[in-house]
């Protein structure tokens, strides 16, 4: 018995990496699993359908069910075409992962408008197109029932570059810090009809991160960056056990689970009237604790 028997899962990007190992572990739980990939190069240049097809011969030599899908999930039309071929084949949807990515990793003053666009795309726009598609189905079937629910699984994929920051990465980091706030927004729009969406955020040795520096694996013992140390989460999220969790971010890295909290406010400085530009400067340095002489002791 796994913990996802019956379910159908789409796993966008899942030929490699991440992806692949989340697509894995989703089929051992017991999930029919859609495996969605493109096969270009980490850049998001070129296409090879055969990358799919392998995770598909994997899921299946272990015992599992498969579908390979090569469409580019950033495009509406792509994205669509996932979500049908998990409908088409196993007859519904229970799961989406949106875990596709692309880099390109440049200082701003050398990115170009076609880099920039080319990241948010494929993060961004193809994380918006699978869940629209989702949740137009989803709220069909909620309609069509005498509960107003169904049962809908949205896991986003941000990452650390986006909520904390990463020299280089400026597009791809605000692609995934946008990701986690349309996360939260979603998880609020589709609440009532049954449907979470939460967001995971990974670290670990992939074609994304080896030219980033991501040290070999050890010789022996647990390896933190292994790429299948994420998928557990995802298998949670995707699970019976997590409806009570929305609209959240959880960090696994490693054998470390932990919640990134929202942006939140600090105690405010409030005067009960509009401020005085020259007033602004000492309001700043009360909530940083900085005071003129230095920073306080
Ligand atoms: P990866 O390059 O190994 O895998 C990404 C996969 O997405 C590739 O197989 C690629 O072909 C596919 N893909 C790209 N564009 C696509 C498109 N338009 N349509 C369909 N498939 C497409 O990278 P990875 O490290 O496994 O990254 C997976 C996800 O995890 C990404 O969203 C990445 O941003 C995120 N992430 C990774 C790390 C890390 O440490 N590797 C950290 C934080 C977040």
């Amino acid at each position: 018995m796994g913990m996802l028997d019956g379910k159908v899962a789409v796993v966008t990007g899942a030929g490699r990496g991440i992806g692949r190992s989340e697509a894995l572990m989703l089929a051992e739980q017991g999930a029919k699993v859609v495996v969605n990939d493109l096969g270009g190069a980490r850049d998001g240049t070129g296409a090879d359908t055969s990358v799919a097809q392998v995770v598909v011969d994997e899921i299946k030599a272990a015992g599992g069910e498969a579908v390979a899908n090569g469409d580019d999930v950033s495009e509406f039309e792509g994205a669509g075409g996932a979500i049908r071929t998990a409908i088409d084949t196993f007859g519904k949807l229970d799961i989406v992962v949106n875990n596709a990515g692309i880099t390109r990793d440049k200082m701003v003053f050398n990115l170009t408008v076609e880099d920039w666009d080319a990241v948010i795309k494929v993060h961004l726009r193809h994380t918006f197109c699978m869940t629209h598609h989702a949740c137009v189905h989803w709220r069909e079937q909620a309609k069509a029932s005498p509960t107003g629910t169904t049962y809908g699984r949205i896991i986003n994929t941000s990452s650390s570059a986006g909520l904390a920051g990463n020299v280089g990465q400026s597009s791809y980091g605000a692609a995934k810090a946008a990701i986690a706030g349309f996360t939260t927004i979603v998880a609020m729009e589709m609440a009532k009809y049954g449907v979470t969406v939460n967001c995971v955020v990974p670290a670990a040795r992939t074609r994304m991160t080896m030219t980033a520096g991501a040290p070999p694996p050890p010789a022996e013992g647990f390896d933190v960056l292994d790429p299948a140390n994420v998928a557990p989460l995802v298998c949670w999220f995707a699970s019976d056990d997590s409806m009570w969790v929305n609209g959240q971010v959880l960090r696994l890295m490693g054998g470390s689970l932990a919640h990134y909290r929202p942006w939140s406010l600090s105690p405010a400085q409030s005067k009960g009237d509009r401020w005085k530009p020259e007033e602004i400067g000492m309001g700043v340095r009360k909530i940083f604790g900085v005071f003129p002489g230095g920073l306080p002791v």
